[in-house]
């Protein structure tokens, strides 16, 4: 999958040439640090040369100067003096792909792609990175298959039922596939709950999941273009053995994954969040309210880039009263779960900024789509007096409590410090 090195490759180019140099990107990401200019930004943007990783740079959460330089493009990088590429690296390190600078561009180009393209250069890639994605992909060492025996072996007792699906060789056929990915070692019991709701729909279906089936939308986020690549075909395969009709997923990153193998590979399987799942299914469930007000935290991969956050929100306008909070623009951040532990103070600052936005809107719960953000946002939720549970929580509390498997203990992690590997897999 070069492939995706070149369109990438070929989407930075085409926004380069068409960016005006407004600098409304950079007001409104999270982690810009003040001062960078659009001109040196650009220049460094341009090209294919290895970004040296940055000294450290204070970043205080806070929006970029609000100063506005338009200048062309062309003229900046001509004239721009020595690069400041501290300042673009740690830009590239600590953006984590919310796509926040995306809706607010007046030429509708995607400067979050742009800085991925950074990212993809940065030599050495943070530490933090590779802490968070070893192991994952089937292109694993001696040592790593070890080590990723162990992690399964150490994880089954509190995954229960779902361990029999993890990295497992045999795949029978099926019409519905559900891919969890990593996301089957999730600390928030989804996986087991989802399937506890297709028992009761009585749906037929086959489960992939483990460190081994990575979609790699995580490594490709973090810049990993060609090991990206590299899980994507193994994964396209491990799905063509099941030959479903339709994935399920509740990774809003593993979403984004299997609609581009979808489109790349050409495989006939539609991609489906468990959003959508869930809504076309709802009629089937004992319906009822739940009391009190319910606002909607967006998954930037699957909602916020690519459209899919009026599902959700049908699922909630049946079961409760929902209120809005900012759902995009330059003041509703995201998880930041793709910054994998590089600036973990900065991250949980957006997280409460999150949480508090929610409590403001006047809403007990932030109810969330992707595994991710739950596993992001729970840990700071008793603080914020909000509480953060999901879609699929919701709805498994629809079942009748004979359809209910015995409720695990749900185990947030605190949250990352510095250093930290990120806690997603329980690792
Ligand atoms: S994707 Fe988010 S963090 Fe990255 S540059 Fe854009 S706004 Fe900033
Ligand atoms: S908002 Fe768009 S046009 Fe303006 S500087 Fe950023 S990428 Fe260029």
């Amino acid at each position: 999958m070069g492939i995706i090195r070149d369109t990438l490759r070929d989407k930075v180019a085409d926004g380069l040439s068409a960016c005006i140099g407004c600098r409304e990107c950079l007001r409104a990401c999270p982690v810009a640090p003040p001062g960078l200019r659009i001109a040196d930004l650009n220049h460094w943007t341009a090209g294919d040369a290895p970004l040296a990783a940055s000294a450290p740079i204070p970043t205080p959460v806070s929006p970029a100067p609000a100063a506005t330089e338009v200048v062309a493009v062309a003229d900046a990088a001509i004239s721009s003096p020595a690069p400041p590429a501290a300042m673009v690296a740690r830009l590239a390190e600590e953006c984590f792909q919310c796509g926040m600078c995306v809706p607010v561009c007046p030429s509708g180009l995607e400067r979050d792609a742009m800085v991925l393209w950074l990212k993809s250069r940065l030599t050495p890639r943070p530490a933090e990175y590779d802490a968070s994605l070893r192991r994952r992909g089937p292109a694993q060492t001696v040592g790593e298959k070890v080590g990723v025996t162990v992690h399964n072996l150490l994880h089954r007792g509190r995954l229960g039922s779902l361990s029999r699906h993890v990295d497992k060789r045999s795949l029978q056929p099926a019409d519905t596939l559900f891919f969890f990915g990593c996301n089957i070692f999730s600390t928030t019991g989804m996986g087991e709950k989802i399937l506890a709701i297709a028992d009761y729909l009585k749906c037929r279906y086959e489960v992939l999941g483990g460190l081994s089936s990575c979609c790699g939308w995580s490594s490709y986020l973090s810049g990993d273009l060609d090991g990206a690549g590299e899980m994507m075909s193994h994964l396209a395969g491990r799905i063509a053995k099941v030959a479903p009709k339709e994935v399920i997923t509740p990774g809003s990153e593993c979403y984004a994954a299997l609609s581009r193998i979808a489109a790349v590979h050409r495989t006939p399987f539609t991609p489906v969040t468990v959003a959508s799942w869930l809504r076309r299914n709802l009629h089937r469930f004992p319906l009822r309210h739940f009391p009190g007000t319910m606002t909607f935290h967006d998954a930037c991969h699957s909602s916020r880039k690519l459209g899919e956050g009026e599902e959700p929100r049908r699922i909630l306008r049946q079961l409760g009263a929902l209120v809005e909070m900012r759902r995009f623009g330059d003041d509703a951040p995201c998880c930041g779960h793709h910054q994998f532990g590089v600036n973990p103070a900065q991250v949980e600052a957006l997280r409460a900024d999150r949480l508090a936005m929610a409590r403001d809107a006047g809403a007990a719960r932030m109810v969330v789509e992707c595994v991710r953000c739950q596993e992001s946002f729970a840990p700071g939720a008793e603080a914020a007096q909000v509480e953060v549970l999901s879609l699929v929580d919701l709805v498994y509390d629809l079942l009748p409590s004979g359809d209910r498997p015995q409720a695990r203990p749900v185990h947030f992690a605190p949250p990352v410090q510095k250093g930290d590997q990120i806690p997603i897999e329980g690792m």
